[in-house]
């Protein structure tokens, strides 16, 4: 698989690189050189899922890695399902929150931690990330157990919810965590002075494994096959696919699996009032604001770090913007759209309902809607028993962690103290 930076054309790199590296020459992200077509898409959605995101995610990938390690990658990534749940006649709900973290970020951090670990050239990798608290939790779940990588997780004391503390500080063995006395800022400040170390940085491998890592992504595509594969053929023929975006790697993903070949007729991006994306195609303008706390927090992004690979690939493909749908929804019209669902029997927390919102209000005659859940209700408890006079149920994995013990240690905001904490999780 060859890639080349979007912002400098001329650097290219293969997959193995671009995982390693995350991020190209002056801050551009990477883009793949080559998209092949799948034209038998019946038959490949008549596979079942890790057979198919194998065969995908192999052709990608090109021979920079067998089809038996692409196989055993995604049989260890992808071990929970992406099962779609009808709402209505035509509107249904791909979930993509049945893994161990309940978020669908779970798909897109375990791949990039196989990926990691297939390129891997034998030396210790050290992954080292600040959280406010779902990230975290995804990367300490997804490279867990993991032989020869370390994962330290800074996050700023007593401001994270109990509930997101137990899911990512329970678990031990590689994967230690480090409550800061200080705000998230000062935990990104601390991971960006490790990461302008150079001597600690080749001392102990020193990688992000962050949002903008092409892995995630194509890890992503697979569950708009699987999606599309839940339905007849009729009703995949006309499939409007609505986005809850925030940083649109999503909604990249899904483009990207359009490109592929799967026959997705439109795609809607939804926000909340973080609205640069639909301000922008609505007016030709990019006009980020500043950021506003909502109650679909994790779509509060004002500079989505994704867009410049949806402009790409629509450049490449010749798809004119326009014809992407969008839509902005307030945090009372999404809280309006939990209780709709809710009267439907389905339950929603707000980011999928926003999607769902904006989906019903632009789905003609004759097609078929999908929205993306991209988290479980549970994980967003307090917002929806508030909307909906609940007391939802914490599922298996939460309800399992809240009753573990926190292993985190605590340490003050200095640099130092954190380098003697690296350097002694690396000797392990
Ligand atoms: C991260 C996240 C989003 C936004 O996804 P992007 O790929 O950044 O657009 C939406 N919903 C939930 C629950 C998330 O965690």
């Amino acid at each position: 698989m060859k890639l080349y930076n979007i912002k400098e054309n001329d650097q290219k790199v293969s997959f193995a690189q671009a995982v390693r590296q995350g991020l190209g020459r002056n801050q551009g992200l990477f883009f793949p050189q080559e998209l092949p077509t799948f034209d038998d898409i019946d038959s490949l959605l008549a596979e079942d899922f890790i057979s198919r995101s194998t065969k995908i995610l192999s052709t990608l990938i090109g021979d920079e890695l067998s089809q038996e390690t692409v196989n055993a990658m995604v049989d260890a990534a992808f071990q929970f399902p992406a099962p779609i749940t009808g709402v209505s006649d035509d509107v249904y709900a791909l979930e993509l929150f049945h893994g161990p973290t309940l978020a669908f970020k779970d798909f897109g951090g375990r791949f990039m931690a196989q990926s990691l670990a297939a390129v891997s050239d034998g030396g210790k990798i050290t992954i080292l990330t600040a959280t406010s608290g779902d990230t975290g939790a995804a990367v300490a779940h997804a490279f867990y157990g993991m032989e020869d990588i370390n994962v330290v997780i800074l996050y700023p004391k007593g401001k994270i919810s109990p509930l997101q503390e137990k899911l990512f500080c329970t678990l031990g063995k590689n994967i230690h965590t480090v409550a800061i006395d200080g705000d998230f800022d000062d935990c990104q400040a601390l991971v960006k002075q490790a990461f302008d170390d150079a001597k600690l940085r080749d001392d102990i491998g020193l990688n992000s494994a962050n949002s903008i890592n092409i892995s995630r992504l194509m890890a992503q595509i697979c569950y708009y096959f699987e999606a599309a594969a839940q339905m007849s053929k009729e009703q995949r023929e006309n499939l409007v696919v609505s986005v809850p975006s925030g940083n649109f790697g999503n909604l990249t993903a899904g483009l990207l699996a359009k490109a592929l070949g799967l026959p997705i007729k439109r795609f809607i991006a939804a926000t909340n009032i973080n609205d640069t994306v639909p301000r922008y195609l609505e007016t030709g303008q990019w006009e980020p604001k500043a950021t506003i706390a909502t109650t679909s927090n994790a779509m509060d992004v004002s500079q989505p770090n994704n867009w410049p690979r949806i402009e790409e690939l629509c450049r490449v493909k010749e798809w004119g913007l326009e014809t992407l749908g969008k839509g902005a929804v307030t945090d009372v019209q999404s809280a309006e759209s939990v209780r709709e669902l809710y009267e439907k029997g389905y339950l929603c927390e707000p980011h999928g309902s926003i999607a769902y919102r904006v989906l019903s209000e632009q789905l003609q005659k004759g097609e078929t809607g999908l929205f993306l859940c991209t988290a479980h209700p549970a994980k967003f408890k307090e917002v929806v028993d508030d909307i909906l006079g609940t007391d939802i149920d914490l599922p298996g994995p939460l309800a399992k962690h809240a009753a573990m013990e926190l292993l985190s240690e605590d340490l003050a905001n200095d640099f130092e103290l954190l380098k003697d904490v690296l350097y002694q999780v690396t000797k392990q």
